[in-house]
């Protein structure tokens, strides 16, 4: 097979990707391949769905730049679609009088990202959302929300079809034979290729001379479902010194396109890349390597990092998450809060260099090709926007 342009992944960047160059280039030929039986079968279609506001990423970062935007052309491309939107908003509180600090600095990050917040007092809050607990004040983000993300990666993908995309499904990228692609239906000769294959674009990368300095901690989320009637809270809530504290968000209590309300994440190490259930799809080979390179660089990375991760584990036993909630919003107990929700597994680099995890997605050009790495929260919110930066990238 021929192509001008190659996307590998029809996950929502992806299908973002290939939609934009086939509306800058109707002439080219735009392929995606996907090893899957069907689009956003991975991160796109397990994610949490919140259109995230954008407040918790500084300017400097991809994620900063592109939240906002990102969120409000996503709503309403779902609006324009049909597809359903829970306008809910964030309500950010503070624990304690040592967090109001912290409300200060996620202030401080929503205007320089042009963010629209309220700040509210304690009896603001509570008529924001009745169950919240706060400390004095609060935040308040109305443009947070919450969509099926499937749903929308599916209509993406549709959009990108009918624009004249070819999608071809079942067709994984396996390697590169000098300057060709080698897949599952056999060689693709491809003019740009553009990777987007979320947790293998590392791997897939580094067959270009790209991401030579990361390696792969893929990482399993997984959040405590709500057996309390949909409805029930009105607003995301989380607490404002977790929106700071790096890769790994703290607990949040979130809403469902539905209303339903879930708890997490609680944060597991995956044994290899799609360790999304017990021993299913067992990698031995995967396995040793994220064990021999991604916890050997863990502990090269001294204190920081492993303390991190024995916080994050400890802290995600279901009495541990529904303690955090608790400390959120009223009614949360146990009894409501038994059954853990499907895995999601995040694509998190290392970076060998600083032994840092990496917090903003990472692009990457290699040879005749371009690389979207770290697809860690907020992709999702800014797929569009960020979708049309990578398209710039290429062009230039
Ligand atoms: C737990 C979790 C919760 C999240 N919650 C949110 C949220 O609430 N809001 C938000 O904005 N973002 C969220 N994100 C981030 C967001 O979901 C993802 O970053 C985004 O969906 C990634 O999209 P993607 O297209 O890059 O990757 P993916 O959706 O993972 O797609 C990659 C595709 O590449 C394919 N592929 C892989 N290898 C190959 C190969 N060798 N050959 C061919 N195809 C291949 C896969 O089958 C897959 O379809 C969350 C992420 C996680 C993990």
């Amino acid at each position: 097979m021929q192509t001008d342009y190659l996307v590998i992944g029809a996950g929502v960047t992806g299908i973002c990707v290939a939609r934009e160059l086939k509306q800058r280039h109707p002439a080219a030929s735009v392929v995606v391949i996907d090893k899957e039986s069907g689009c956003a079968r991975h991160s796109s279609g397990r994610n949490s769905g919140v259109l995230e506001a954008g407040f918790a990423w500084s300017s400097d970062t991809l994620a900063g730049r592109f939240c906002r935007a990102g969120n409000e052309e996503l709503s309403s491309y779902c609006e324009q679609k049909g597809l359903p939107v829970n306008r809910c908003g964030e309500l950010v509180v503070a624990r304690d009088g040592d967090e109001l600090s912290a409300l200060d600095r996620l202030a401080r990050r929503a205007e320089g990202n042009g963010i629209e917040f309220s700040r509210l007092d304690a009896s603001e809050a509570e008529k924001a959302e009745p169950r919240a607990r706060t400390h004095q004040q609060a935040l308040l983000f109305p443009s947070s929300a919450v969509v099926d993300p499937g749903g929308v990666a599916r209509r993406m993908e549709q959009d990108a079809r009918d624009a004249g995309v070819r999608f071809l499904y079942e067709d994984s990228y396996l390697g590169r034979a000098g300057e060709d692609l080698i897949t599952t239906r056999g060689t693709v000769q491809a003019g740009y290729v553009v990777n987007c294959a979320g947790l293998n674009a590392d791997r897939i990368a580094r067959d270009f001379g790209a991401a030579a300095n990361y390696r792969l901690l893929p990482v399993k989320y997984l959040y405590l479902e709500s057996a309390g009637v949909p409805g029930s809270y009105r607003t995301h809530i989380g607490a404002a010194a977790d929106y700071l504290q790096g890769p790994w968000p703290g607990v949040r209590l979130l809403l469902g396109a539905d209303g339903r309300a879930r708890l997490g994440p609680a944060i597991k190490p995956a044994l290899w890349r799609e360790q999304y259930r017990g021993a299913e799809g067992f990698q031995p080979f995967e396995m040793s390597s994220i064990l021999a390179l991604s916890l050997g660089q863990m502990f090269q990375g001294g204190s920081g990092v492993c303390k991190l991760c024995a916080a994050r584990l400890k802290g995600s036993a279901r009495s541990r998450l529904v303690a955090a909630g608790a400390r959120l919003a009223e009614g949360i107990n146990r009894n409501d809060y038994r059954d853990w929700s499907r895995a999601e597994i995040q694509p998190q680099l290392v970076n060998t260099e600083t032994h840092r995890l990496e917090e903003d997605f990472i692009i990457e050009r290699g040879d005749s090709s371009i690389h979207l790495l770290n697809g860690i929260s907020p992709l999702f919110t800014c797929s569009m926007p960020l979708a049309r930066h990578i398209c710039d990238q290429i062009e230039q």
